[in-house]
């Protein structure tokens, strides 16, 4: 498991226990303000009206299993795009491990991270049919979505903040498909699998 660290809130000061050496964002559970880790250490992004509510079988904090593995529901991030939204969970399993799963519209995406270098400014200008250049490779870029965070709850291996916009790129390359997530501090590559809805067994 991953160490549980310990922070004090920057809105209200009480000690925030639990969180972990992934946690980036999390609502704080005493005064509810947003707070993220950004360039000057932890930071608060202040209240905010989280667009969240949908019908979902995912729920912050429920545990279930997928291909046995036990995992906790620990966060969500919700996109908004021109065609509507869909939400980004974070799935924290019993090994320590953590993945995004992918919810858009009934159908399940689960995202393993890649440790690639990327720049978020370099993203911005990505076009469909264009490359990007990734580790000095050229990615040929296959769909771009341009999405708002529309809502945040729990906690987030990524620093992120309601409103901010995020570009989404889908590339491919030597036979592989990559997903590029880059907000306006932090970008996320990864890769992604179909999962059914059956594939959940809840507890
Ligand atoms: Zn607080």
């Amino acid at each position: 498991m991953a160490h549980s660290v310990s922070i004090s809130c920057p809105s209200c000061g009480v000690a925030i226990e639990g969180t972990t050496a992934h946690t980036r964002s999390l609502s704080c559970p005493h005064c509810s303000n947003w707070v993220y880790f950004g360039s000057n250490g932890w930071e608060s992004a202040g209240l905010f009206e989280h667009a969240i509510d949908a019908p979902s079988m995912l729920q912050l904090g429920k545990s279930g299993k997928l291909t046995d593995r036990h995992f906790v529901v620990r966060g969500r991030v919700r996109m908004r795009y021109e065609d509507g939204y869909w939400d980004e969970w974070w799935l924290e399993f019993e090994d320590g491990d953590h993945q995004w799963l992918e919810e858009d519209d009934g159908s399940y995406r689960l995202h393993e991270n890649i440790d690639v270098a990327a720049e978020a400014a370099l993203m911005k200008d990505a076009t469909v049919g264009g490359n990007v250049s990734l580790d000095g490779e050229d990615w040929f870029v296959t769909e771009r979505v341009d999405a708002k965070v529309a809502g945040v709850e729990g906690s987030l291996p990524v620093a992120i903040i309601p409103g901010e916009a995020v570009v989404c790129v889908d590339v491919m390359g030597n036979g592989s498909k990559m997903s590029i997530e880059a907000g306006e501090q932090e970008v996320q590559i990864s890769r992604s699998s179909v999962v059914r809805g059956a594939a959940f067994k809840w507890s």
